[in-house]
């Protein structure tokens, strides 16, 4: 248990971030030409050129031959492993998209890769959120080196605020961006301690532990994504974090940079982890400069004032949005306190830049022709506090629904929130709004790599073994197949559960039987537990079937009892078309009490049992429901 927390769902006062990393120089390339975009299947003499970090000299770098996880790579001399091992337990990401955490261990050394959150399912009512199990990592946190954030999306680093702490504040590190959003979420929990987090640039070589990392750039829909090549004393184990490929992407990002990635594949490379969201899906999957085109057709056609409710995490569609606000003439109003500390941070880091007449006050939005006004604003989800929500059932300070506005809606839904953002698209359509559902602008669409990506990838990173991770059960298979059409055979494919381990030595991988703890850990209003299995049944059941309460008065000597009991019910069945069936259970409670033997009433628990079992086999016989049974023994 921990200590508690302010509900992150609490909205607070704004503040500006409390330390400012020096923006990132960005220097531009020149956008790919469309004949040099790749065009269906994977051209590997793109990479003829020699490979960065090959010395001058060496043998151009040939593609990898269809079998070739068989081809012996160089051997790396390497100390005696003193019998020690390479562990890597993924106990978040492979049975569902979210709670991504990944531990590796070798000896006493320990790093951590990611530490997200999932969103709730459906039959976990009260549940605000999941975080990794970390229970594995107890008296051993003196062994952890550091923890490695791949990219700032919650369900990588969601489950910061509630681990670091109880992990001592182990060193962190990512690039700037990831670590802006990290810390500015961070400032939401103020009895806790800075977080101990370090800037990273792409170029650096990490020393922690036995291990040496490196980082590599991808493309994904948040800038400042990056892969981990972790350097093992048992070998190069390479993890992606959540990627694509982007050849041509939007201005500030630079496409994946696959020279390092071939150079790293070309030293030898153990086992990849790689993002399995989209694996399933055949092809490419598009450019960010391609869903910047759909999103100007939206835009270009609205008539009207433009409502986009979309995440705060999806930076780099925010900046879409608004450079095409600035091209179509609009000013932008944005609401929601996450949405503008995330855009501030992004300004301030160099990532979106607009004109400072670009961002106006949400209270200004009515000095503005429609046509000439957007909003930006959270919601899409159809959470109850978000602007979007209050926009539409007209509780918004500033903005009213008006004729002729557009909504763009930026999901697919959260399962769970479908029939909330179907009654909310109801009511903006009522109040006379276009409604538009743009699934381009999801975080799980657009930015994950399809089949064809995760082909390239294998070729370049020419692993031994492979991983998948990052999604469903199922979409790890679908991944898994993806691996194999490229030539790889079954039982150098690792599809574990969460927490199961697989270890390495001597260069051969075996996915054990062993299983680290991995069940949910809740996030539930201001605390965490993963003790609340209880409570999740018991809401369960309530939510079912509802809850009978049995008040029993007895006199503490005799047992005997003193009045009629009374029987509350919730959520059961309705009371006065039950009037027989109440009565009949009131003279059946009394009758229990009266019969029981008042000697062994030093302990009230006896007699509350047997009023349970009694009156939850009777009511099951007259209605086949099972609702909770409160019985409630009042001495006196
Ligand atoms: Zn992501």
């Amino acid at each position: 248990m921990m200590t508690t927390q302010k509900n992150p769902h609490t909205p607070h006062t704004p503040h500006p971030p409390s330390s400012t990393p020096a923006p990132r120089p960005f220097v531009a390339r020149p956008p790919l030409t469309s004949t040099q975009r790749p065009q269906g299947t994977y051209q590997p003499r793109v990479f003829r050129a020699p490979v960065t970090g090959t010395p001058v000299g060496a043998p151009p770098f040939k593609p990898a031959l269809p079998k070739h996880y068989l081809r012996p790579t160089t051997p790396i001399v390497r100390p005696a492993n003193e019998g020690k091992k390479l562990r890597i337990m993924v106990v978040g990401g492979l049975e569902e998209v979210g709670r991504n955490c990944t531990f590796i261990e070798y000896g006493d050394d320990i790093i951590i890769i990611d530490m997200g959150l999932q969103f709730p399912e459906e039959d976990m009512p009260g549940i605000d959120y999941i975080i990794p199990n970390i229970s594995y990592l107890k008296g051993k946190e003196k062994n952890i080196r550091g923890v490695i954030i791949t990219h700032a999306h919650y369900d990588h680093i969601g489950g910061i605020p509630h681990l670091i702490p109880v992990l001592g504040y182990p060193p962190m590190y990512g690039l700037p961006l990831t670590n802006a959003i990290i810390k500015k979420r961070q400032e939401d929990y103020k009895n806790l301690s800075p977080l101990n987090i370090h800037n990273l640039n792409l170029k650096d070589k990490l020393k922690l532990g036995v291990f040496e990392l490196e980082f590599f750039h991808l493309n994904h829909n948040i800038p400042d994504s990056m892969g981990v090549v972790v350097n093992t004393p048992e070998g190069v184990v390479v993890h992606t974090g959540d990627w694509k490929f982007d050849y041509q992407p939007v201005a500030g990002d630079q496409p994946a940079d696959l020279q390092k990635i071939a150079r790293i594949g070309s030293e030898g490379v153990l086992a990849l982890l790689t993002d399995s969201t989209n694996a399933s899906q055949s092809g490419h999957q598009i450019s960010e400069s391609e869903i910047g085109t759909n999103l100007d057709d939206i835009i270009g056609k609205a008539k009207g004032r433009l409502i986009i409710g979309t995440f705060a995490s999806l930076l780099s569609r925010i900046k879409q949005i608004v450079e095409i606000a600035e091209r179509t003439g609009r000013v932008i109003a944005v609401d929601g306190f996450s949405m503008k500390s995330n855009i501030e941070i992004a300004k301030e880091l160099g990532y979106i830049k607009f004109h400072p007449k670009t961002i106006i006050d949400i209270k200004n939005v009515d000095n503005f022709p429609p046509n000439k006004v957007m909003i930006i604003c959270t919601g899409a989800q159809g959470e109850k506090n978000a602007s979007l929500m209050r926009i539409a059932n007209g509780e918004h300070r500033s903005v009213r629904l008006m004729e002729g506005d557009t909504v763009v809606f930026s999901s697919s839904v959260i399962p769970g929130n479908e029939r909330t953002v179907q009654r909310l698209k109801d009511t903006l359509f009522r109040k006379g709004a276009e409604v538009i559902h743009y699934q381009m602008m999801d975080v799980h669409a657009g930015g994950h790599a399809k089949a064809d990506d995760v082909k390239l990838m294998i070729r370049l990173i020419n692993p031994k073994y492979f991983v998948p991770i990052e999604g469903n059960h199922f979409l790890l298979h679908y991944n898994a197949k993806v691996a194999e059409s490229t030539g790889f055979a079954k039982d150098h494919i690792f599809i574990g559960d969460n927490g199961q381990v697989m270890e390495f030595q001597n260069g051969v991988g075996v996915l054990t039987k062993e299983k680290i703890p991995a069940d949910y850990v809740f996030v539930d209003g201001l605390g965490v537990s993963d003790e609340t299995n209880v409570v999740m049944r018991d809401r369960q059941l309530l939510a079912e079937d509802g809850m009978v309460v049995i008040i029993a008065t007895v006199d503490s000597k005799t047992g005997k009892m003193i009045q009629n009991p009374d029987i509350i019910s919730r959520g059961f069945v309705f009371l006065k078309e039950h009037k027989e069936l109440i009565e009949d259970l009131r003279h059946r409670v009394k009758k229990v009490v009266i019969d029981s033997d008042p000697l062994s009433w030093a302990d009230t628990n006896n007699i509350r049992n047997k009023i349970r079992d009694y009156v939850g086999q009777f009511l099951y016989t007259k209605t086949e429901k099972r609702p909770m049974i409160l019985p409630v023994i009042i001495e006196v």
